[in-house]
């Protein structure tokens, strides 16, 4: 296959742990027998130092141009950043909404799988963390609170906050449809997560949800109330296959499963739309604090590049390789200085690139 990629390599350990994701995806092409040629497009802080926006129309419309896009983290050290002295528009993050905005990117996955090497990082009770676990939340991320009408008045003398949360029915089927067809390639299992009891939104939320699941009998669907699912997931995390729901909601419960895995640099994530694209990124931050020092974990974005060859591309095989590749090199003892612990072998970013790809045959 033939893959043409943008590639935003970012700010801070954006480019050392894009160069890490890069090498393991030549690795497969060479073993698998494609072909990628790559795009280096600039955003966020590295933009603004060439041209003086995070994002410029002409990086849109090349990553627009790609297949898929492999993102480092952008943005800098907010108190020390020259880039933080311009106005919020300008900064590096504004670029990231841009880009999500402009590239049409409604759906969020967010994997939380705990290693089994690694479960010594887990802040869940040893009994539940010995039972491993490994989800996927689907959040939707174009709708919601966080984009409807929002205003600060007085009223009779009060003032007075108005957020106002809107679904429509096509904005909760193309959600849906993506969570169904992930579930397809995982364990088959759909938990939709809303509060029903209570909101109108989430009342449509389900209806459509249980409509979608009619085309695909082989999946299991379950409704669960947020709040039970926020207990849930550090009462028995392994119970959950897909979590599929709405913006803030997923806003949340995305932080808390990633939480309970214990290492950020493991963390990888994807951004889609209708179409194959998708935008493929890790979940942590531009890390400043240890930019350039070669030490940055790049495990979260080789599996991030893993998902772009699983969602983008149908290489499920592929994806399988760099999954089992970084499963072994954990095994093996070899750790980034943030998933460091007694007894094990420290190594730097572009060794354990290096090692991943060894395993990689
Ligand atoms: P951060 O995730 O960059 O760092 C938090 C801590 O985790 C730091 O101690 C860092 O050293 C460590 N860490 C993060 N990723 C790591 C990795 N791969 N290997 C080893 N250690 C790692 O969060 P922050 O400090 O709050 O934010 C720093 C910058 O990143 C800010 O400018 C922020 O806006 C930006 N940011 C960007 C994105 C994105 O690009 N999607 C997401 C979050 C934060």
């Amino acid at each position: 296959m033939d893959m043409n990629i943008g590639v935003i390599k970012g700010d801070g350990i954006g480019p050392e742990i894009v160069e890490e994701a890069m090498k393991v995806l030549d690795q497969v092409a060479k073993v698998y027998g494609h072909t990628i040629s790559y795009t280096q497009l600039l955003m966020g802080g590295a933009s603004i130092d060439v041209a003086g926006v995070p994002l410029t129309e002409a990086t849109l419309a090349a990553a627009k141009a790609s297949d898929a896009v492999l993102m480092g983290s952008i943005g800098g050290d907010a108190k020390t950043s020259p880039w933080y002295q311009l106005e919020p528009s300008r900064r590096p993050e504004a670029g990231l909404l841009q880009l999500r905005k402009g590239l049409n990117l409604f759906a969020n996955l967010r994997p939380a799988v705990l290693y089994e090497e690694l479960k010594g990082a887990c802040p869940l009770k040893e009994e539940i963390a010995d039972r491993g676990f490994d989800l996927m939340i689907m959040r939707e991320l174009t709708g919601g609170l966080y984009f409807g009408k929002r205003s600060t008045e007085e009223i009779d003398g009060v003032v007075t906050a108005k957020d106002e949360l809107t679904y429509n029915e096509n904005e909760i089927r193309r959600i849906a449809r993506r969570g169904f067809d992930i579930a397809m390639k995982r364990r088959k299992k759909v938990t939709s997560v809303d509060k029903a009891n209570v909101l109108d939104s989430s009342r449509l939320w389900r209806k459509i949800v249980e409509e979608v699941a009619a085309d695909y009998p082989e999946v299991e669907l379950e409704h669960m109330l947020v709040d039970n699912c926020a207990m849930q997931l550090v009462k028995d995390p392994a119970q959950f296959d897909v979590i599929l729901t709405e913006n803030m909601f997923g806003d949340i419960l995305s932080d808390e499963a990633s939480m309970v895995t214990g290492s950020i640099g493991m963390l990888a994530s994807a951004s889609l739309n209708d179409t194959k694209f998708g935008l493929y990124e890790p979940s942590g931050g531009s890390a400043p604090d240890i930019a350039g020092q070669g030490i940055a974990n790049p495990i979260a974005t080789i599996l991030s590049a893993a998902m772009m060859l699983r969602f983008s591309f149908d290489l499920d095989k592929e994806a399988d390789a760099i999954e089992a590749a970084v499963a072994a090199v954990l095994k093996d003892g070899y750790r980034t200085i943030d998933i460091m612990s007694d007894g094990r072998k420290q190594i730097g970013t572009a060794e354990m690139g290096d090692r991943i790809c060894s395993y990689i045959k």
